[in-house]
């Protein structure tokens, strides 16, 4: 029932966020210019790792671009953002490392409404430090 009354929190905040303009400064851009704290895990001059606030399993980290240039969503890449995409992807493999994911561990990025994407801001999910379960789908 938990994990239900989760799931449905989780589409109105996506069905919330879609409806809403795509806001010029983001809150992960706030938390790039040190404005909202975060727990850091890993930080070069691309991107930057912190614990997501309301982990899903014992290990969830968020890998955000510090200049989105656009990217609010996956979505929204076109071919200029290909070295950005590729650093992302060896970050979320470096972060998975750092925190000891040998055993196994999932990337997930959400897009738009349907994909339960809440901060429009594009960002990598690192999940893991448990066994996962599998497939995402509807939860229905
Ligand atoms: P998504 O639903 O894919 O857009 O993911 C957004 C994620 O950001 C969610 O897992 C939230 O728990 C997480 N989140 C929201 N605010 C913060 C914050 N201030 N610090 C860390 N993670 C956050």
């Amino acid at each position: 029932f938990e994990l239900r009354l989760r799931a449905m929190s989780e589409q109105a905040a996506a069905a919330a966020a879609a409806a809403e303009a795509p806001p010029e400064v983001t809150l992960f851009d706030k938390i790039v210019a040190g404005q909202i704290p975060c727990n850091k895990v890993y930080e070069d001059d691309v991107c930057l790792a912190f614990r997501d606030i309301a982990p899903v399993a014992k290990t969830h980290v968020l890998v955000i671009p510090k200049d989105r240039d656009g990217l609010s969503q996956l979505s929204k890449a076109d071919a200029r953002h290909k070295p950005l995409l590729g650093h992302l992807m060896w970050a979320a493999s470096h972060v998975a490392a750092l925190e000891g994911l040998g055993a196994g561990w999932r990337l997930v990025v959400n897009d738009g409404k349907e994909g339960c994407q809440s901060v429009y801001h594009l960002h990598l999910h690192v999940i893991g430090g448990q066994q996962l379960s599998w497939p995402p789908g509807t939860g229905a």
